[in-house]
């Protein structure tokens, strides 16, 4: 991590990346670099129709770097707009006037280590859990909007950067959504630690003083301090078609990036790309072989890598579930199934962690070959776990197993059909995975239009599957590049 803000990258004599400046001068070389600048390039605040260069409120842009990354390496970039709702005081809160949202009884986990056993959150961080409430916007919040609208950043037209669809700013729902006179606002705290509530819901753009009446305006906030004011941020981040599905540019092999700076939006988004590229900019820097690439049927971490490196970011890219053509498979339940082998043999695992689902795999393994043996009132006990109102634990005369595996059985009988169908419909998707295509690959053959040969070219796609999922590429021009991919069996 570096503690100086980084002003640019150092490129040897064959233009390979191999270190950056910093704001004081200094010079630090690395075999490998990895970027995760988040909203910070060239980012500007935007307060209304007061604008404020800023990477987050109360830190500075990071300006060198971003006309770095387009002037020096040529990277091509684009600019992208997201923002933030008020921070209120809660003790300034009336609670009373508002809808309790308790949290959920019981958490889950993707993480099933023995320690996790007993704790109901984050591992060994056993957590209090706090409620959230629920309030909403009044016609008299959708008239101070109406009554200002021409002060607002998003609607002055002074933010030139795209935002995401689905998280509209407040301004945008009340003039989007006419048909609604009121919006949902969840008041969320901010975390142990702090009095601060998260106005969920009521991201804005407007000037400060109408931020304090729209507060206002809200049941139960009549009285509310607002410790941090909502802005809007646009910041310039980097066309993820340059990267490859390892996170490294494929014209820098040696320059990771991770984050918002590849067009994402979220912590999970960050949070799974920083492992990815780290990870991988780690076996390139120790010359350890095949970086770390996970597919789209083996974690939603996959899904979003090759989204990213396929498909035109025209706003930002956030990962829904809707995303996964597996989704039946990506689930929680089986997430150390999916993903610890993988972990494993990039030495990210124990071999403590694989032995233990290795263990689970064989137990179920026995659970099947003991069940398929047994019959209950004429029927496979298999076939009666895939009811919903069949209670396993309550016939005793079953043989006991270990809960998580009694529950990976119930699962399997319950999807096994559904999962079965998905695999059918995305076989084709998957069957063109296995056939890779070689780098540098040359477009330019006949039956391939030139839109799609620009694509090609650009993206370099990995496999014909990754070629297929370019927008504007046609089922008969991947039928021609068959003929000059080779297929990978393992
Ligand atoms: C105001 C706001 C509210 C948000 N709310 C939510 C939310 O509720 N839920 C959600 O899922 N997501 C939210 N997001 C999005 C989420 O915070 C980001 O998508 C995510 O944190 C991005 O992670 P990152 O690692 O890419 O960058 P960041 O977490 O922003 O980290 C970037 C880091 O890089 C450093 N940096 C930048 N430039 C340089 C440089 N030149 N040299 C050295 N260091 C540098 C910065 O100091 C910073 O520490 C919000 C974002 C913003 C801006």
């Amino acid at each position: 991590m570096l503690q100086s803000e980084a002003t640019g990258l150092l490129l040897d004599g064959t233009r390979r990346v191999c270190g950056v400046h910093t704001a004081f001068g200094e010079e630090w070389r690395a075999r490998a670099v990895v970027l995760a600048t988040g909203t910070f390039l060239a980012a500007t605040l935007h307060f209304g129709l007061q604008q404020i260069p800023g990477g987050r409120a109360g830190d500075a842009a990071a300006s060198r770097l971003s006309e770095c990354l387009r002037d020096e390496l040529g990277l091509e970039m684009g600019r992208l707009k997201t923002g933030t709702p008020v921070r209120v005081l809660g003790k300034t809160i009336d609670f009373s006037a508002m809808t309790p949202q308790p949290p959920d009884a019981k958490g889950r986990q993707f993480s099933f280590g023995p320690r996790d056993a007993d704790t109901p959150f984050f591992g060994q961080l056993a957590l209090e859990q706090r409620p959230c409430y629920l309030t909403h916007s009044t016609e008299q919040t959708a008239e101070i909007v109406r009554a200002n609208l021409k002060r607002s950043a998003m609607y002055s037209g002074v933010i030139k950067g795209v935002g995401a669809r689905y998280c509209p700013s407040f301004e945008d729902k009340v003039v989007r959504f006419t048909e609604h006179p009121r919006h949902h606002i969840f008041v969320e705290p901010e975390g142990d630690c702090t009095d601060e509530y998260y106005l969920n819901g009521m991201s804005t753009s407007m000037p400060i003083d109408v931020q304090w009446q729209m507060v206002r305006s809200l049941p139960g906030c009549e009285r509310a301090f607002i410790s941090r004011y909502a802005y809007a941020i646009e910041y310039d981040f980097v066309f993820p078609s340059q990267i490859d599905t390892a996170l490294s540019v494929r014209r820098y092999p040696s320059l990771f990036l991770a984050g918002q700076l590849n067009g994402t939006s979220g912590y999970e988004e960050a949070a799974g790309q920083g492992l990815v590229a780290g990870v991988n900019a780690a076996r390139f820097a120790g010359n350890c072989g095949e970086p770390l690439r996970l597919r789209r049927d083996q974690a939603y971490l996959g899904v979003m890598i090759d989204d990213l490196v396929t498909k035109d970011i025209v706003e930002p890219y956030r990962l829904f579930t809707s995303r996964a053509e597996y989704r039946l498979e990506l689930r929680q339940d089986n997430a150390d199934r999916r993903l610890t082998r993988i972990g494993y043999e990039a030495g990210l695992a124990g071999r403590e962690a694989l032995d233990q689902v290795e263990k689970l795999e064989h137990d179920l393994e026995d659970a099947r070959r003991l069940l398929a043996t047994i019959r209950l009132d004429g029927h496979g006990v298999m076939e009666l776990l895939a009811r919903p109102d069949f209670h396993y634990a309550e016939h005793r005369e079953l043989p006991v197993f270990p809960p998580r595996v009694l529950e990976q059985l119930c699962v399997e009988a319950r999807y096994a059909g559904y999962i079965a169908q998905q695999r059918e419909h995305a076989k084709t998707m998957l069957d063109l995975d296995a056939w890779k295509l070689p780098r540098d690959f040359n477009y330019d053959l006949p039956g391939i239009s030139v839109e799609a040969r620009q694509k090609l070219a650009k993206r370099q796609p990995e496999s014909l599957g990754q070629a297929a999922r370019i927008d504007g590429v046609t089922p008969a021009e991947i039928a021609i590049l068959q003929v000059h991919a080779h297929r990978n069996n393992s």
